[in-house]
């Protein structure tokens, strides 16, 4: 990839980002059946075998905006996907950005930062990225003369039910008043003067994702996390803009529909259906005239607003694990996200 910034004239913009083979998958030997040839192809080379027993390779093409292979960092992923939609923030439109795939792609890597160990690095995540980036701009006179007053919000979304990241996973309501305002009532909204004060709230939200009682990684790879950056201009109550950045649930719930654990088995529908409503909403954001189904679901239904205006714009991230074993699941994410760009 060149160091040349990009420029999005897209409202919507679809990347894949490959991971590498982890240790495991290298201590079974496992081989990797993802290729990138270029910045914007990839290639599955998925093991078949015919009736007669001979083995063949079936590769199958996709492309999208970008292909990250594994040799890119958050960095390089940032600069092409959620930083050139930063300005749209200041410009009158939402920005979005979501992180999907199977869990173990890469999506929390991805958003809240790199792992060295069980530590992540905060700073280096897309939401930390984007603060960076919204500070930025703010304290630079190229860019902007106003005074801005940033705020930021930190919530869970399990099910139908949603929880405060910032308030100890207090459980919050979400209403919606006669004129389609959504609102989650209660949700904290933190003012922050500074780039470290944005880091504090990602990473006191972060663990708090990830505690509980429950099993903290089977848990939260079950829910949708979302991170927003509030901009107002200094003294007026109606925010400018915002960012909203997702970590969404894992994707492979909807394959399991063999699980006997009815809980299970309802939070995959669950899981499913806010996708599904997820694809159709992005869909209908590049399309003029036509319908966003946000009330059918809770992920949806709270983030409305960046579904509409034609200054909003959003960007899919579709993570992939490159692994043999996970050729099902990764060409799943790969067609949903050949879906939500195709018009
Ligand atoms: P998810 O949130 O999709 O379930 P994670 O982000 O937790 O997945 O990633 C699973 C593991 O893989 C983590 O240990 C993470 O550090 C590692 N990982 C993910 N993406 C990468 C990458 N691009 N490079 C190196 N390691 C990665
Ligand atoms: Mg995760």
């Amino acid at each position: 990839l060149r160091e040349t910034d990009p420029v999005v004239e897209n409202q919507i913009t679809v990347c894949v980002r490959k991971r590498p083979l982890n240790e495991k998958e290298h201590h079974k030997k496992e081989i990797d059946v993802m290729s990138v040839p270029t910045k914007n192809q990839l290639i599955v080379h998925e093991p078949r075998q015919k009736v007669d027993l001979t083995k063949y390779l079936e590769n199958q093409l996709f492309r999208f905006d970008y292909v990250f292979d594994e040799s890119c960092t958050n960095d390089i992923v940032y600069k092409f996907t959620a930083k050139p939609l930063v300005k749209t923030i200041f410009e009158g439109g939402m920005a979005t950005c979501f992180a999907y795939g199977q869990t173990g792609s890469g999506k929390t890597h991805t958003m809240g930062g790199e792992f060295r160990g069980k530590q992540q690095n905060f700073k280096n995540g897309i939401y930390g990225l984007v603060a960076i980036d919204v500070f930025n701009y703010i304290n630079h006179p190229k860019y902007t003369k106003e005074d801005y007053m940033v705020s930021a919000s930190f919530f869970e979304i399990y099910g139908k039910l949603v929880f405060d990241l910032l308030a100890k996973k207090k459980r919050l309501r979400v209403l919606e008043d006669g004129k389609q305002q959504v609102q989650v009532v209660g949700l904290t909204e933190r003012i922050v003067a500074k780039v470290d004060d944005v880091i504090d709230l990602i990473q006191k939200g972060s663990l708090e994702r990830t505690s509980g009682i429950t099993s903290a990684n089977s848990n939260s790879s079950r829910s949708h996390a979302v991170f927003q950056i509030i901009i107002r201009k200094n003294g007026a109550r109606n925010i400018t803009g915002k960012f909203s950045l997702i970590d969404l649930a894992g994707n492979e719930r909807g394959a399991d529909t063999f699980n006997s654990d009815r809980q299970t088995r309802l939070e995959g529908a669950d899981i499913n259906k806010s996708l599904l409503a997820l694809k159709e909403c992005i869909r209908a954001l590049g399309k003029k005239g036509s319908h966003c189904p946000f009330r059918g679901s809770k992920l949806t239904q709270v983030l409305r607003d960046s579904f509409i205006g034609e200054k909003s714009r959003t960007c899919m991230i579709a993570l992939i694990s490159p692994g043999v074993a996970s050729v099902d699941h990764s060409l799943n994410t790969l067609r949903y996200a050949d879906r939500v760009k195709e018009l």
